[in-house]
C-alpha cells in the first residue's frame, strides 16, 4: 500500500527525476540507466501512478526536471514528460520551471517543446570546451554541439546555465581559464562550476585505484576554484552559493528554496523529498523504483523524521553555503534553535581558523573558507 502525501503540507518547490542518458559519464554515479531506452514509457507509465498519490495538483513556484538527461527522452516522450509534471504540480504565474540538458541529442524539436510546455530555464551540461578534457571525461559531445544548443535554446527560453567541471587530471590552470572565457563567450545567465570527485563506483573510482588516472594536486584545484571566483565575479556574475555564479536576477530559485531547508516534493528513482517534516528517499535502482509503483508499491526505500535540532542543524549548514551566510536572529525565529546553542564551539574555532566570519548578526562563509568549506559542515552536523 502506498501513503497518500499530506494535504497541509505545502512544499514551493517539486522534482521530478528522469534516469535516462545515452551512456555513463565516467565520472558519474547518479541515479541512472544508460542504453535502456525501452524502459522510457514504463518510467513515464510509473512516474504517473507515483504522482497519483498526490490526490490532487499541487502549487509550486519552482518546479525543477532534473536527471539524467530529460531531453535524452525522444520528443513525444519528452511532451509527455513535461506534461505530466504540470498536470501535478501547477506552477504560480512567474514560477521558475528547469530542466536539465545536455548537448548530444539537443534539438530544434526538443526546444520546440521545451517551450511550449513553458520552461523557463535550461541547465546545460557543457562540462567543458576542451576535446580533449571532454574525451576524458566520457562525455558524449563536441565542444560544437554546446554553442550550437545554446543558440537553439537561446530563441525560444528565458534563461540558461551552464554545468563546467574543473580539476580533472593533468588539467592546467590555463586550460580552466579558457574553459571560462569560452563559457563567458556564450553569455548564460547562470553558471555552476563542481571540482571533479571521484565517487566508488565509478569507471573513474576503478581507474584512479588502479592508478591509471591521478588527481589533481590540492593547490592547483584551489587555484582553478579561485579562477572561477574572480573571472565570473569580473564578468559581472554574483557568486550566491559555494557552486554557484548568476547574473542579477537569474539565481536558480528551486535551489535557493533547497538551500533555505524549505520542504519539497519529489518523484522518480532515487528523488528525495522532504515533506511534513519527514525525509523521503525512493528506491535509487531505476528497475527496482519501476517495478515497485507498477505493482501498486510505495517507491520509498528509506524514509526518516527528523528532530527538530536534526532539522536546524541542516538548515544551518545550508544555509552557511550561502554567501549571504546565516543572519543568527531569523535562523532563531525559524528553527527554535540559538546558533551558539548548536555549534557554538565549533563556531568559534573556525572563525578563529579566519574560516568564517560575523558581520551584523550574520555568520558567513570567507573566502579562505569557501576552499574548505566540505571540511566544516561535517562538525556542525555532529551532536
Ligand atoms: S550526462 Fe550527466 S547524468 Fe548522464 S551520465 Fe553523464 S554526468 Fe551522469
Amino acid at each position: 500500500m502506498t501513503t497518500a502525501i499530506p494535504h497541509h503540507s505545502a512544499p514551493r518547490a517539486a522534482y521530478i527525476h528522469v534516469p535516462f542518458c545515452a551512456h555513463r559519464c565516467g565520472y558519474c554515479n547518479f541515479t541512472l540507466i544508460a542504453g535502456r531506452d525501452d524502459l522510457i514509457a514504463a518510467y513515464l507509465d510509473a512516474l504517473e501512478l507515483e504522482l497519483a498519490r498526490l490526490d490532487e495538483p499541487r502549487p509550486v513556484e519552482t518546479l525543477f526536471i532534473g536527471g539524467g538527461t530529460p531531453t535524452h527522452l525522444p520528443p513525444a516522450q519528452l511532451a509527455r514528460l513535461l506534461a505530466i509534471g504540470r498536470r501535478w504540480f501547477s506552477l504560480a504565474d512567474g514560477g521558475e520551471f528547469s530542466i536539465e540538458a545536455n548537448p548530444f541529442g539537443f534539438d530544434a524539436d526538443r526546444v520546440k517543446i521545451l517551450a511550449d510546455y513553458g520552461i523557463t530555464r535550461l541547465s546545460l551540461g557543457a562540462q567543458s570546451f576542451d576535446a580533449g578534457k571532454l574525451k576524458l571525461l566520457e562525455r558524449d559531445h563536441s565542444p560544437a554541439e554546446i554553442a550550437r544548443s545554446v543558440e537553439l535554446a537561446r530563441c525560444r527560453l528565458s534563461s540558461f546555465s551552464l554545468d563546467l567541471i574543473f580539476g580533472t587530471p593533468g588539467e592546467t590552470l590555463e586550460a580552466w581559464r579558457r574553459d571560462l572565457a569560452s563559457a563567458l563567450e556564450l553569455t548564460p545567465d547562470h553558471i555552476s562550476t563542481y571540482g571533479l570527485t571521484f565517487e566508488r563506483g565509478t569507471t573513474f573510482w576503478s581507474r584512479l585505484t588502479h592508478g591509471q588516472l591521478t588527481r589533481l594536486d590540492e593547490e592547483l584545484e584551489r587555484a582553478m576554484y579561485a579562477a572561477a571566483i574572480d573571472g565570473l565575479g569580473a564578468a559581472g556574475f554574483e557568486h550566491y552559493e559555494v557552486s554557484n555564479f548568476a547574473r542579477p536576477g537569474h539565481r536558480c530559485r528551486h535551489n535557493e528554496i533547497y538551500w533555505a531547508a524549505e520542504e519539497y516534493h519529489a518523484a522518480g528513482p532515487g528523488a528525495a523529498r522532504y515533506i511534513a517534516g519527514r525525509r523521503e528517499v525512493n528506491h535509487r535502482s531505476a528497475t527496482s523504483w519501476l517495478k515497485r509503483v507498477l505493482a501498486g508499491e510505495s517507491p520509498v526505500a528509506e524514509s526518516e523524521t527528523l528532530s527538530s535540532e536534526d532539522r536546524a542543524r541542516e538548515a544551518l549548514v545550508l544555509g552557511l553555503r550561502r554567501m549571504e551566510g546565516v543572519d543568527r536572529r531569523e535562523f532563531a525565529a525559524r528553527s527554535g534553535f540559538e546558533v551558539d546553542a548548536l555549534v557554538g564551539r565549533e563556531l568559534a574555532r573556525f572563525v578563529e581558523l579566519g574560516l568564517l566570519y560575523e558581520h551584523g548578526g550574520r555568520v558567513r562563509l570567507s573566502r579562505e573558507g569557501l576552499f574548505v568549506s566540505d571540511a566544516i559542515w561535517p562538525a556542525f552536523l555532529r551532536r
